[in-house]
């Protein structure tokens, strides 16, 4: 055990008490790029003003335009929690009659239980290939024109593993696990819904990929493949379930991605951050 002064920060209990009531697919990338600075992040509650970057605010805008191509926003009142988990689940029903009829679809709302956690995401892009299976396509708009480092692309990667485990599952379990979920979610039921999403999900091919985009005028900077390794993402959700679950305290980021330290809002504070980002670049 590191002694307490070398340990950073931990997730309370307040905080694991998210994984209880699930987690979004971007929590584990969150995670996966640096587990001390979710903890540090959840700890500070920073306003979206500081954390928010010019890039990320250009990029929401990027997906936005993507999402315009292929949508109608069509604006519908909610007036319960009810209403608004309806309308999730009728907007990836019309998602996925989309993919069928049109072969491409995007924003697709997913879930499932993965190791015991409801996780939660939306998918970029669905697109059939030739023998009408489904490939799942993340789109990472990028404010320099070259393709992102190493850890950028293995966080990818992992969210489109977990894109296609949750669609998968859909596919397999909407049906089993609907009840289980309105449950959780404090919900009336409404099972003709997870009926119907079962019915219209294909099934998933086995190469997915990630499209990086200039935020600059938009074109394709390049292609990532990423193969369906179930092995791999069992791992990683382990990994990071035993973090999020406080059942263990948060990693911070190796040696080697120590640039990462030398970004980060929390440098000052992290006992890594603080050695990391005084070592000469
Ligand atoms: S300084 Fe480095 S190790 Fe510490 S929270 Fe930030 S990125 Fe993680």
């Amino acid at each position: 055990m590191p002694d307490i002064e070398d340990a950073g920060v931990c997730l309370d209990r307040q905080q694991q008490f998210r994984f209880g009531r699930g987690l979004s697919v971007t929590d584990f990338t969150a995670s996966e790029w640096c587990q001390q600075q979710v903890a540090f992040n959840l700890s500070a509650k920073l306003p979206k003003e500081v954390t928010e970057t010019e890039a990320m605010a250009a990029g929401k805008k990027q997906h936005a335009e993507l999402e315009a191509e292929t949508a109608v926003e069509v604006e519908v009142e909610t007036e319960s929690r009810e209403d608004m988990w309806a309308l999730r689940l009728l907007a990836t029903i019309t998602a996925l009659r989309q993919l069928q009829s049109e072969g491409l679809t995007r924003e697709v709302f997913c879930f499932g239980l993965l190791q015991g956690c409801w996780v939660r995401g939306i998918i970029d892009q669905i697109e059939l290939d030739a023998e009408s299976r489904a490939i799942v396509v993340e789109h990472k708009t990028r404010f320099n024109p070259s393709l992102p480092s190493h850890a950028q692309k293995r966080t990818a990667k992992l969210q489109v593993l977990l894109y296609c485990a949750l669609f998968g599952s859909l596919a397999a379990s909407a049906r089993q696990h609907l009840p289980a979920m309105l449950q959780q979610l404090r919900l009336d039921g409404c099972a003709p819904l997870g009926a119907g999403v079962a019915a219209q999900a294909p099934i998933l091919a086995a190469s997915h990929y990630v499209r990086y985009l200039w935020q600059g005028d938009g074109s394709e900077l390049g292609q990532e493949h990423v193969h369906l390794d179930g092995f791999a993402v069992q791992q990683a959700l382990r990994r990071h379930l035993l973090f999020w679950s406080g059942n263990k305290p948060p990693e911070m980021v190796p040696i080697t991605e120590d640039w990462k330290c030398r970004q980060c809002l929390f440098a000052a504070k992290c006992p890594t951050g603080q050695g990391l980002a005084r070592r000469p670049s």
